[in-house]
């Protein structure tokens, strides 16, 4: 406890930036800036995520770096960058580190923007934006099947009837979802593709390794012991999350459900308890606040035209599984599998295929949406 405040206190007393932010029209991404005695410094290969950059080392220890047609003449050690015939004076020598080109920042903010075509240095975000898309419309939806392994999830239903695992409902449904979202032109990968447990914090870190564009996590409700007995057999709908910290006592309920699974990592796990980087990751998905709202409303109506219901709405809380994705990340509850009509809904195979297809369907509109909304010109928000 006291560390976390610790380590709130130095985030709050402004240290220097660790990323910079580049984004375009349809992707973002944070490339780590590298402290230095000579100040900031970038890794020229790590803007390749966003860039179409290429990196050609000359004689002795020069480079020449391509974006877009524009070329920038490098020298390791010399602080100075020709572009055709122009010198240009940089603050600091671009440096090698373990055979890697080091840039100062200041070329991305200052130099990038004059010499380089498609590029803007938003000075107030200190953000570089992108006016074209590098790798144009490359769209990959993370597709996470909730549970696995050792890790059953929910167990149903609740007064009999044939016994259903969350782990393989979700995992059937991811796999439909997935081969509807290809069918729609997507690039989709999966967090699991067996029933094995991949934890938590690991999904995450899957999705952003994929460059996600978006993070849909599929798992099923159960009802809470504390409610009354007939309460615990008819509750059933469906409802969709955004990360953000739990408002009811019902979101907080599925919340400590869904993180429940950390307690099954065990030691192989590689999640990591280091409170800053916590605190970094859950930072980076407040970006997507906004975004991952507007998502779930939109699974929400898609499936309220499918689905028997009833519609729980959109809800927030604070789930382990969405907080390492930096992209726009949602959990959909499909049904709750203590109820013995809708644990029969949730595994019938048709069924399935409805609610994959509603929930694709509702990613494609939003993606149409997002990408409607940040069309270069249009300006982003
Ligand atoms: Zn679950």
């Amino acid at each position: 406890m006291m560390l976390a405040a610790f380590v709130m206190c130095q985030i709050a007393a402004a240290a220097p930036p660790t990323t910079l932010l580049i984004r375009d029209s349809v992707r973002r991404a944070r490339v780590p800036i590298v402290a230095s005695t000579a100040g900031p410094m970038l890794r020229a290969d790590a803007l390749g995520e966003m860039l179409p950059i290429e990196i050609r080392p000359g004689a002795g220890s020069s480079y020449t770096l391509e974006v877009w047609g524009a070329k920038l003449e490098l020298e390791a050690g010399v602080p100075v960058v020709r572009v055709k015939d122009r010198a240009i004076q940089l603050v600091a020598a671009p440096q090698l580190s373990e055979d890697k080109l080091l840039i100062p920042l200041q070329l991305v903010s200052e130099v990038f923007p004059s010499t380089v075509p498609n590029v803007r240095w938003d000075a107030d975000s200190a953000q570089l934006v992108l006016s074209t898309p590098a790798v144009k419309q490359r769209r990959t939806v993370i597709v996470d099947a909730g549970h696995g392994g050792v890790d059953n999830g929910m167990k149903g239903p609740l007064g009999g009837g044939p016994r259903i695992y969350e782990k393989n409902i979700t995992f059937s449904v991811a796999n439909r979802l997935g081969q509807q979202l290809t069918a729609r032109g997507v690039d989709v990968v999966y967090t699991r593709t067996t029933d094995t447990l991949i934890a938590l914090d690991d999904r995450g870190r899957i999705a952003n390794r994929a460059g996600g564009s978006l993070f849909i996590s599929i798992h099923v409700n159960a009802s809470s012991p504390a409610w009354k007995a007939k309460e615990q057999r008819a509750a059933r709908g469906f409802e969709t999350y955004f990360l953000s910290e739990a408002r009811t006592e019902d979101a907080r309920r599925v919340e400590q459900m869904e993180n429940e699974s950390i307690r099954l990592e065990g030691a192989s796990t590689t999640s990591t308890e280091d409170p800053l980087s916590f605190i970094l990751s859950a930072m980076t998905q407040n970006e997507h606040l906004r975004e991952s709202s507007e998502l779930a409303e939109i699974i929400q109506q898609r499936l309220s035209r499918i689905h028997p219901g009833p519609n729980r709405g959109v809800k927030q809380a604070g789930f382990r599984v969405l907080i390492t994705a930096s992209m726009p990340a949602v959990l959909v509850e499909i049904g709750f599998g203590t109820n013995t009509a809708e644990a029969a809904y949730l595994s019938n195979p048709s069924r399935q295929d409805v609610i994959a297809s509603a929930i694709a369907d509702a990613a494609m509109a939003y993606l149409e949406r997002y990408e409607g909304r940040v069309k270069p010109g249009a300006g982003i928000r």
